[in-house]
């Protein structure tokens, strides 16, 4: 629904909560932004000179339990005490893409699951660009989409999903979307219960029919019971990295395969990104572009060329033959076990940071296989210690990223590999993954 002249309270003063702020006055909206925090100067600026009114350091609840409607920031829970009290008032609370969807008429290609969310979206935008499309990039990558509705709509927008938008989302309807896979991640946000993370991550579907299309991983034991329980009405496309499918996508030692309305190869060697993660990706992406029936010469150059963002599985120096890798992003054990599982060399593993109810004993015979020393880089390693600790003859603590990266140089040996993959949130020591990532970086380039 369009909200016109009506009384819209933002919460939360980031890119999506500003984004959101400037498309609301744009159309004739009176707007509050209220953020109980400080709000960065660059957007406090822009917010002065847009004339919108804003809060920081409170909420002003007068103000905001008499809103229309309130665009609520992914960070902030539904247990807040005044979420818990504007559902109450019956006040609708909604995410920024929700809301920027109500003034957009763009198609849109939507990316969510638990891990390769933004390297997927990256890649699909990627591949539109490439075929000429007019695609725009948003959800909790870059540019926030509401803004840049406001600023210009596109015939496409390709949208990172996280479970925290979608909660908040109820109209929007993806022309095509994603689900990558699922494993635990945000229980604290989700009262711990595994099926309730579940549901959010499948309230993607909730409003796709017959001509929208939802590529999911076959592999995921959880995606495909949950889609049995469910039946959709829309149009399925399964991928699979261990079987061959007669529709959608899979790929074997050697290649991918995608099946739409004819048969699309390439090689496994060409794609640009190596792990069996990342095939998944791609493969998700490929499919994404046959439906749009997009040449196969650009999918697979796309494919070929992309070049990802850092944190992310990143190569950052060989240094006297110890090879150093970044994957700061991987912030739970899923991503790490892929990070582990596409390792080579005999591997020094940095791990540590804040637990998020992590199960370490996924990676047990993974670790057993290729690690040779853990570096733990947390305030709190005890429970990898425990974990790995009969596993592993040599786990260190380090507290910070130099000392870590000094540990990882002196117990790899030549045609080793160091590789910072923490299966944690950075919270303890850092700012934040990139802060994490980049501190890593610059200690190896020291070294
Ligand atoms: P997200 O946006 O979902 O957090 P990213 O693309 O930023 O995902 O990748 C986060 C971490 O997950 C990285 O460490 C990356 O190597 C790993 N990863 C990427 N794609 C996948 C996948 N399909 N399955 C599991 N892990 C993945």
């Amino acid at each position: 629904m369009r909200y016109t002249n009506s009384h819209i309270v933002v919460l939360g003063a980031g890119e999506s909560g500003v984004g959101a702020a400037l498309l609301a006055v744009k159309f004739g909206n009176k707007v509050l932004v209220s953020d109980r925090g400080q709000i960065k100067a660059a957007f406090k600026k822009e917010l002065e000179e847009n004339s919108i009114p804003f809060e920081e350091g409170k909420h002003s609840e007068s103000e905001i339990l008499t809103a229309d409607l309130v665009v609520k920031s992914p960070g902030i829970p539904d247990t807040a005490p005044l979420v818990v009290a504007l559902r109450e008032k019956n006040i609708p609370v909604v995410s920024e893409i929700e809301f920027a969807g109500y003034y957009s008429a763009a198609k849109t290609i939507c990316i969510t699951g638990s891990n390769g969310k933004t390297t997927t979206t990256l890649l699909i935008h990627h591949l539109l660009k490439k075929a000429g499309f007019d695609a725009g990039l948003g959800g909790n990558v870059g540019t926030s989409y509401a803004r840049q509705v406001a600023e210009k709509d596109r015939e496409w927008f390709v949208l990172e999903l996280s479970s925290f938008q979608l909660d908040g989302m109820f109209e929007f309807k993806p022309t095509i979307s994603v689900l990558l896979n699922i494993t635990p991640d945000h229980l604290d946000r989700y009262n711990y219960e595994m099926q309730n993370y579940v549901n959010s991550k499948f309230r993607i579907l909730q409003n796709m029919d017959h001509d929208s299309w939802f590529i999911y991983n076959m592999d995921d034991p959880i995606i495909t019971s949950e889609i049995k329980k469910r039946k959709p009405e829309t149009n399925c496309v399964p991928f699979s990295i261990k079987q061959p499918v007669s529709f959608g996508g899979f790929s074997d030692s050697k290649q991918i395969t995608i099946i739409i309305k004819d048969q699309f190869t390439m090689s496994i060697h060409d794609l640009a990104m190596k792990g069996k993660h990342n095939t998944q990706n791609s493969l998700a992406a490929g499919i994404a572009g046959r439906i749009l029936e997009i040449r196969k010469e650009i999918v697979r150059e796309s494919l070929s060329d992309f070049q990802n963002v850092e944190h992310r599985l990143e190569f950052v120096a060989r240094v006297n033959g110890i090879e150093f890798i970044n994957d700061s992003k991987a912030t739970n054990v899923n991503s790490t076990w892929y990070a582990l599982e596409s390792m080579e060399k005999p591997t020094v593993w940095i791990v540590g940071g804040v637990d998020k109810g992590n199960d370490y004993s996924e990676l047990i015979d993974l670790v057993k296989e290729k690690v040779k020393a853990i570096i733990c880089l947390g305030t709190d390693n005890s429970k990898i210690i425990e974990t790995f600790k009969s596993v592993v003859p040599t786990i260190v603590e380090a507290s910070s990223s130099e000392e870590a990266v000094a540990f990882g140089y002196r117990l790899a040996a030549k045609e080793e590999t160091v590789l910072l993959s923490p299966a944690c949130a950075s919270f303890d020591l850092f700012e934040n993954y990139e802060d994490r990532g980049n501190q890593f970086k610059t200690a190896v380039r020291a070294l």
